[in-house]
């Protein structure tokens, strides 16, 4: 017989990791190894994973962001399987392809001020479009970024990306300048100087959970306005319901001159992403036949990327997942408040619907002081990493350290997430912050072990 997928799976079960250390990036079976973060996955539904010794743990990492719907929806996987059903004529190149032109549609429906959509792969992608679209449109090289910025790693979004590390030997990138998230006086500043086609900012930054303060966006549109630049706001990870609205400008009285999606509209099943924008902004780019196809990317509008994205926009709408982020959102950060109050290491909890962050720090306590402080002298977000290892190893939650400059860890529930859960988070949380407080010997331990292995760092999202 010929190839057979579950054939193959199954004679092969088990060798991922060793499939990795040959022949893919080497460095992630060690990093997992070192952490103790390495199972072999082999089942997931919802906000749930299922390792190969049946034991169930709560995914609040979500694949940096991409599933928001949860793992495995029947709505999307039904919708897929109708496209596989149909034997749709798919990518002809020289078509206009009914399910791509509705997607396009039901996305310039969310957002009424923005009129075109340019569909593509990953968030990377939309950035480097949105970077392209602002350049050509204003006619000038410069983009602005805030520090600590992520929009992605491909050459144009790692231009604009506030890590150094990210970077370092991979120039000379296109020109930008780093301006401090949340400073209007250094906007007005970088923006005088007559070379700025945008500003790309995310209304709520994935490293470190910073949201914009209040007023930012909208005073920085008017300051870029001024000085003929553009607003971009990057919605890769804040956007599609994550902070309780569905996109997470909507929080402040702004219309972004472009924006960026990605991650939950694939509904967590085939890359798609999309940048949108102004008629006259698309209209500057796309200005004539002959310039069809000046930005463009082979596999834009397929049938299966369209239909998970049609699909996603539905179930955020039906299943009133905007409603449910906001409040599971505010409970989850009630209910860490009141471990705050507890828990001397918890020195900020912030965040929007379900984009939540922990930032820890230096305990008042001598005794603890005196633990925390060499950690962190070490590398920042050791300590981080210590509750995220502990809080998988001992309570299967699956959680990320969310920066490299600061002890943040970072909470991206899916937007169906319950109360229940919440539940089972908090109650693994506290007994991890407990277990730290009392200054137990082995968690401190270990925490040294991860030092000298040096390799706590933070994710890339
Ligand atoms: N922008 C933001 C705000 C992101 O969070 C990410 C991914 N974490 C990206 C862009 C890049 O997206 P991708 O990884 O799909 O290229």
């Amino acid at each position: 017989m010929g190839f057979d997928l579950a054939d193959l799976v199954k004679s092969r079960a088990g060798e991922g990791s060793q499939l990795w250390s040959r022949y893919l990036n080497p460095q992630t079976s060690k990093v997992l190894h070192s952490v103790g973060l390495d199972r072999q996955w082999v089942r997931a539904q919802g906000p749930y994973l299922w390792d190969d010794q049946g034991d169930r743990y709560l995914d609040w990492l979500a694949g940096f962001g991409v599933f928001g719907l949860g793992r495995n929806h029947p709505v999307v996987a039904r919708a897929l399987h109708q496209v596989l059903d149909a034997e749709l004529a798919d990518m002809v190149k020289m078509d206009t392809p009914l399910l791509a032109g509705l997607l396009g549609e039901a996305l310039v429906a969310r957002v009424p001020h923005l009129d075109r959509v340019y569909l593509c792969n990953s968030g990377t992608e939309a950035v480097e479009a949105a970077l392209k679209f602002a350049r050509y449109y204003t006619g000038r090289p410069r983009v602005l970024y805030c520090g600590h910025a992520y929009h992605g790693l491909t050459a144009g979004a790692l231009s604009v990306n506030g890590g150094k590390a990210f970077k370092a030997g991979f120039g000379p990138l296109l020109p930008a300048s780093e301006i401090p998230f949340g400073d209007i006086a250094a906007l007005e500043k970088a923006a005088a100087k007559g070379d700025v086609a945008a500003l790309i900012v995310e209304p709520v930054q994935g490293k470190g959970v910073q949201v914009a303060p209040p007023g930012y966006l909208a005073a920085a549109a008017g300051v870029l306005h001024a000085n003929k630049a553009l607003l971009i706001c990057d919605e890769v990870q804040a956007g599609m319901g994550r902070t309780g609205r569905m996109f997470s400008f909507e929080h402040d009285a702004v219309e972004p001159d472009i924006i960026t999606v990605a991650k939950t509209l694939s509904g967590g099943y085939v890359p798609v992403a999309a940048t949108m924008t102004r008629e006259d902004i698309f209209g500057s780019v796309y200005s004539s036949m002959t310039r069809v196809l000046v930005h463009d990317t082979t596999y834009s509008h397929n049938n299966m990327a369209a239909a998970a994205g049609l699909a996603a926009l539905s179930v955020i709408d039906d299943e009133g997942l905007l409603a449910n982020a906001a409040a599971r959102g505010d409970e989850l950060r009630r209910s860490l408040e009141r471990s705050a109050a507890r828990f001397d290491f918890i020195k900020d909890v912030r965040g929007r619907g379900l984009m939540v962050g922990i930032e820890f720090g230096a305990p008042g306590s001598l005794r603890l002081k005196g633990r925390y402080s060499p950690l962190s002298a070490l590398r920042k977000g050791l300590f981080t990493q210590m509750v995220v290892c502990r809080l998988f190893s001992e309570h299967r939650v699956l959680t990320q350290t969310a920066a490299d400059h600061m002890d943040v860890l970072k909470l991206l529930p899916p937007l169906a997430t319950t109360s229940e859960d919440i539940g089972w988070f908090m109650s693994g949380f506290e007994a991890v912050m407990g277990e730290i407080q009392a200054s137990s010997r082995p968690v401190w331990q270990f925490a040294k072990g991860l030092a000298s292995r040096s390799l706590a760092r933070s994710s890339h999202a």
